[in-house]
C-alpha cells in the first residue's frame, strides 16, 4: 500500500511557522517513502473561511517547493458528510441532543465545581420520543453526538510512542452541529478514509481527537491510519506562538523579513530533532536526511534570530541562478553572477544587495581623508581590462612604492572606494567599480 498524507490547514488565516512546519514534515516524509501528498482544505467553517486564505495557503507551499499531488476541498464534499451521518444516525452512534449552549455550560461548570472532569453526561440518551417530539415542538432542533464506545482506545504513535486513552475519559463529541453542518471531528475522518490516507502527522494539539477519531474510523468502515503527533513551536520563552501569529506568517517572513524559502524549510525541517541545523539548497537533500524517528517529544522552540542566521548563511551559499528573479525585482536586473558572488559574503537578506550595488553602480561619495596617498595610489591603478587579480597587483604596486601595508593601506582606499569602513572583499568589487569611477573617488569626487 502506498504512503499518502495530508495537510489539511483551515483557510481562516495565514499560515505561519508553525502550521508550515507540518506541511514540510509531511511532505518529506511523503517524498521519503515515495508516497503521495494531498492538500485539503477545511474549510466547513463558512463564517471563517475566506477564499483570499486558500489563495495565500497555496501561494506559501508553492514558494517553499511544497507541490502537491492531490487536492480537496471540504466544502465540495458536503453530500458525501451527509450520507455517512445518516449512515451513522441509522446504526445509533449518532444521537440528537437538545441542549442549549447556556445548559452545556452550566453541566460543566457543575462537574468542574465537583473537581470532574466535564464530560458530557449523555442526558440526551435518555430523552425518549415524547421527549423529543415535545423539545422539536418548542422550536428546538439537534444537534448530534457520537456515541463513543466506553473501550480503550490504543495506539502506537509515531512520535509519542504507546498511546492510551479509555473511551470512558471521553465526552461524545458534536459531529453535527444545529445547523445541519458536519464539524472537523467528523469531516477529517470521512475524507483521511475516503482518500485512503495512511499516516496522519499533525499537532500535538490534536492527541484527543485522534482517541475519537479512532473510534469514528472504525465506526465508518474506514482503514485507521498511523499517527504521529508532533510538539508544537513556541518563541524563545517556551511560550505559544499563536499570539504572534501576525509577524510569524509565512507571508510576513517572505515579504517583510526576506527570508529565502531554503532558510526557512532547512530550519523547520531539522528544529526538534536530533540533527543540527544547516544551510541546504534543495528539499531533496531534506527528503534524504528526513526522519520521523528523529523527531523528538521535546518542544522545539522558535528563534526569529536563528532563522536570519540561517539565511545569511544561506545566502553565502546560493548561486546567482536562484536570486537572479529576486535581484531583477529590486531593480537590479543587470545584476549578474560576478556581483553577486562580490556581495553575498556580506548580505542577511537579498535586500541587503541594493545598497552594494549603489557602491558599485551609482555614485559614491568618498571618503578622502589621506589626499596625498590616495593621489599616489590613483597614479598606480592599472589599465583595464580589470579582473579579480587586479586589487592584488594594484595594491602590490601601492605597497611598494609608499611601504605601507595591511590597515593603513587597505582602509583608506576602502574608504575612498565605498564610502564605508567595511564590506565584501575590494578584489571582487574593484572590477564592478571600474578605473574611471575608481579614479575619481580616489581623488575625492563623488562618483
Ligand atoms: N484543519 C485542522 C487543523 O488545522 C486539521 C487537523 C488535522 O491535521 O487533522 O487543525
Amino acid at each position: 500500500m502506498s504512503v499518502a498524507v495530508r495537510f489539511a490547514p483551515s483557510p481562516t488565516g495565514l499560515l505561519h511557522v508553525g502550521n508550515v512546519r507540518l506541511a514540510l514534515v509531511n511532505w518529506l516524509f511523503a517524498r521519503k517513502a515515495g508516497g503521495n501528498f494531498l492538500l485539503r482544505l477545511d474549510d466547513t467553517d463558512e463564517e471563517r473561511s475566506k477564499p483570499e486564505y486558500a489563495e495565500g495557503i497555496e501561494r506559501d507551499l508553492t514558494w517553499l517547493g511544497l507541490t502537491w499531488d492531490r487536492f480537496a476541498r471540504e466544502s465540495d464534499r458536503y453530500g458525501r458528510y451527509d450520507e455517512v451521518a445518516a449512515a451513522l444516525k441509522a446504526s445509533g452512534r449518532l444521537y440528537p441532543c437538545y441542549e442549549t449552549p447556556e445548559e452545556l455550560n452550566l453541566k460543566r461548570a457543575s462537574l468542574v465545581s465537583q473537581g470532574r472532569p466535564p464530560i458530557y453526561d449523555r442526558a440526551a440518551l435518555r430523552l425518549s420520543d415524547a421527549d423529543r417530539a415535545r423539545l422539536e415542538s418548542e422550536g428546538r432542533t439537534p444537534h448530534w453526538r457520537f456515541k463513543l464506545e466506553h473501550t480503550p482506545v490504543e495506539w502506537t504513535d509515531l512520535v509519542r510512542g504507546p498511546v492510551h486513552f479509555e473511551g470512558s475519559a471521553l465526552s461524545d463529541p458534536v459531529l453535527i452541529r444545529e445547523d445541519g453542518r458536519p464539524l472537523y471531528t467528523l469531516t477529517s475522518v470521512v475524507d483521511d478514509a475516503d482518500l485512503a490516507i495512511t499516516h496522519v502527522i499533525r499537532g500535538e494539539d490534536h492527541v484527543a481527537n485522534t482517541a475519537v477519531q479512532i473510534q469514528i474510523f472504525q465506526a465508518v468502515g474506514g482503514a485507521v491510519p498511523v499517527f504521529a503527533h508532533l510538539p508544537l513551536l513556541t518563541d524563545a520563552t517556551g511560550q505559544g506562538l499563536s499570539k504572534r501569529l501576525g509577524s510569524l506568517s509565512v507571508a510576513s517572513l517572505r515579504e517583510e523579513e526576506g527570508i529565502e524559502p531554503m532558510a526557512l524549510a532547512s530550519l523547520l525541517a531539522k528544529l526538534g530533532t536530533s540533527d543540527a541545523i544547516e544551510p541546504r539548497l534543495t528539499l531533496d537533500e531534506l527528503v534524504a536526511e528526513f526522519d520521523i524517528a528523529k523527531v523528538s517529544r521535546a518542544t522545539p522552540k522558535f528563534d526569529p534570530e536563528e532563522l536570519l542566521r540561517l539565511n545569511a548563511r544561506t545566502l553565502h551559499l546560493l548561486p546567482f541562478e536562484r536570486v537572479a528573479g529576486e535581484l531583477a525585482a529590486l531593480g537590479l536586473d543587470d545584476a549578474d553572477a560576478a556581483f553577486w558572488e562580490a556581495v553575498r559574503p556580506n548580505l542577511s537578506r537579498v535586500a541587503e544587495a541594493r545598497d552594494w550595488w549603489a557602491v558599485t553602480h551609482a555614485p559614491v561619495a568618498p571618503v578622502a581623508d589621506d589626499p596625498a596617498f590616495l593621489a599616489e595610489a590613483a597614479a598606480l591603478l592599472p589599465e583595464e581590462p580589470w579582473d579579480l587579480s587586479t586589487w592584488g597587483t594594484w595594491t602590490g604596486a601601492v605597497k611598494a612604492r609608499t611601504g605601507r601595508k595591511g590597515k593603513d593601506l587597505f582602509l583608506p582606499l576602502r574608504r575612498a572606494l565605498t564610502g564605508r569602513d567595511h564590506g565584501p572583499e575590494l578584489k571582487n568589487l574593484l572590477p564592478l567599480i571600474g578605473r574611471t569611477r575608481a579614479q575619481k573617488r580616489l581623488a575625492g569626487e563623488t562618483a
